[in-house]
């Protein structure tokens, strides 16, 4: 826990220790606890040096008495190493990341800590900041500390604390059981906000604080700004085809959804499925669809945004995805086009060595991982994707999607019709929908109902026919003539791999 690492850390005498964290409030409540005899200043842009003093009541973080409100962050370095002013102290710095861009600064940072290591200033510097931003200067004096999301039995400490301080009265059990699991991936801070929103509007803690809760998460997903969370729409009954993948995943369901029993039993947790395949045939839909089947949260995680510009900041970013999908877990993790974010591994250059250290932190994790963080993973070429990621221990197992075969189709045409225009169902002729495409992809498929409900409604007539929908179907090109030999060289590729076929 942050608590005994940061004492850990204060009294080894690490001169900066870096807390990336978006609740400064309850880690700065963690630090005054630790912080012993020494004195806290707290150095910030908005009210200048501040002098920290512990106090005991619990709902008070901390007296901020101002000491010089006009200070600036360089002339406090350079005075308080000069006039040694910093002795016996902590030094807290709070949103401190744009200050590191700044040479200056980092000059004078650095000139402390080599005062520090000497052992002639006894002080620690304490960064707060959501953002992690660690000059090359300064690599080797600072210390990154993550703040942790609560474990359950600290949750559960929490919601009995916030009860027995605001006198809320009898809470059931079930309800502290149901909360204690919907909160996991909150931090402290946030936990008592929503306690507190819910309370004063129910007057007492019941179920229906938990509503407020995936709002929460959603925003705090969104502050991350690393995974997006997604509404979930689709769910199997909209696919069509891909009977085997459908199935399997279906069985992994069963495990997820029961998975104390399972776990008894000796069943593995799955860890998760890799599709490849042509685009625009049902990858992305399985992944949506199996968030749907499990009944919950569906995170899609962008490598594009992880990518961060300092050292550190990529590989940070992937610890924090990681975390926060483990927090908030059961949960499925989309990871799209995955041949896109590892794309350069095993190249020179500063942006290929970031690449292959977040391809070795994403297959550790996997190989790994015992939370109910179901991945899914999609991937248009499969050729791209190195190799070791295809092997036994990442994912359960890796499926190929192809064109639709006729049958399939069929369904395609079925599920987009149905969904649009159930009433003229009946009267289509699908079958020969079907012989007129072959090489579409469920998405062209999906373009050429669209296409032919609106030119129905265009020319002002009150059904679709067989008619409209021939005709947008020669209007449209087919994948398979875009992509051209390319499909071929893939389908080979796959089945040289031994991949299963996901229909
Ligand atoms: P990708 O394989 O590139 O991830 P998507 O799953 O995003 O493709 O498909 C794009 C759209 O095409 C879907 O939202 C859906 O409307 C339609 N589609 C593709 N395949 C199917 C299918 N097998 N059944 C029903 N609709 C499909």
């Amino acid at each position: 826990m942050l608590k005994e690492r940061l004492k850990e850390y204060i009294d080894a005498n690490v001169p900066i220790i870096y807390i990336n964290s978006h609740d400064d409030l309850s880690v700065e409540k963690t630090l005054l606890q630790v912080t012993g005899r020494r004195i806290v200043w707290e150095w910030n842009r908005m009210d200048g040096l501040l002098n920290r003093k512990e106090i005991k009541k619990k709902e008070m973080i901390g007296i901020r008495e101002p000491l010089n409100s006009g200070c600036t962050l360089e002339q406090l370095l350079e005075r308080g190493v000069k006039e040694r002013e910093f002795n016996r102290k902590v030094i807290l710095l709070k949103d401190i990341a744009a200050y590191l861009e700044d040479a200056e600064i980092v000059a004078l940072l650095k000139n402390a800590c080599l005062r520090i290591e000497a052992g002639e200033l006894d002080t620690v510097f304490i960064f707060i900041s959501p953002i992690l931003r660690i000059p090359k200067e300064l690599e080797k004096y600072i210390t990154v500390l993550h703040e942790g999301y609560l474990k359950e039995d600290e949750i559960r400490n929490e919601i009995q604390t916030f009860a027995e301080e605001n006198a809320v009265g009898n809470v059931y059990s079930k309800t502290v059981e149901e909360m204690t699991t919907a909160f996991k991936g909150l931090s402290a801070l946030e936990i008592n906000t929503i306690l507190s929103l819910a309370y004063s509007r129910d007057g007492g803690l019941t179920g229906s604080a938990l509503g407020l809760v995936l709002e929460q998460k959603k925003q705090m997903i969104q502050k991350a700004g690393i995974l997006e969370m997604l509404p979930i729409r689709e769910g199997m009954e909209d696919i069509g085809g891909l009977d085997n993948l459908k199935t399997w995943i279906e069985n992994k369901a069963k495990i997820l959804k029961n998975m104390k029993q399972a776990k008894g039993f000796g069943v593995e947790l799955p860890k998760g499925v890799l599709i490849a395949g042509v685009p625009g045939c049902g990858k992305s839909l399985n992944a949506k669809a199996s968030a749907k089947l499990l009944g919950v949260p569906l995170l899609k995680l962008d490598m594009g945004r992880l990518m961060g510009k300092y050292v550190g900041e990529s590989e940070s970013n992937m610890r924090q995805a990681i975390a926060l999908a483990e927090a908030i877990s059961p949960c499925v993790l989309w990871v799209d086009e995955l041949e896109k974010a590892f794309a350069g591994i095993g190249g020179n250059g500063g942006g290929a060595e970031v690449t292959t250290r977040l391809f070795g932190q994403f297959l550790t994790w996997m190989q790994e991982k015992d939370s109910p963080v179901f991945v899914v993973a999609t991937a248009n070429d499969i050729m791209k994707l190195p190799p070791e990621l295809m092997r036994k221990g990442r994912f359960d197992e890796i499926f190929y999607v192809q064109l639709p075969n006729s049958a399939e189709r069929k369904k395609i045409f079925e599920i987009h019709i149905r969904k649009r225009r159930g009433q003229d169902l009946a009267d289509i002729d699908i079958q020969k929908l079907v012989h007129m495409t072959d090489g579409y992809s469920g998405a062209d498929i999906e373009g050429v109902v669209k296409e032919g409900i609106e030119s129905a409604f265009i020319k002002g007539k009150t059904s679709v026919s067989t008619e409209d929908l021939t005709t947008a179907i020669r209007s449209t090109y087919p994948l398979k003539e875009i992509m051209g030999d390319s499909i071929k060289k893939l389908e080979e590729e796959y089945k040289n791999r031994k991949f299963k076929s996901a229909s």
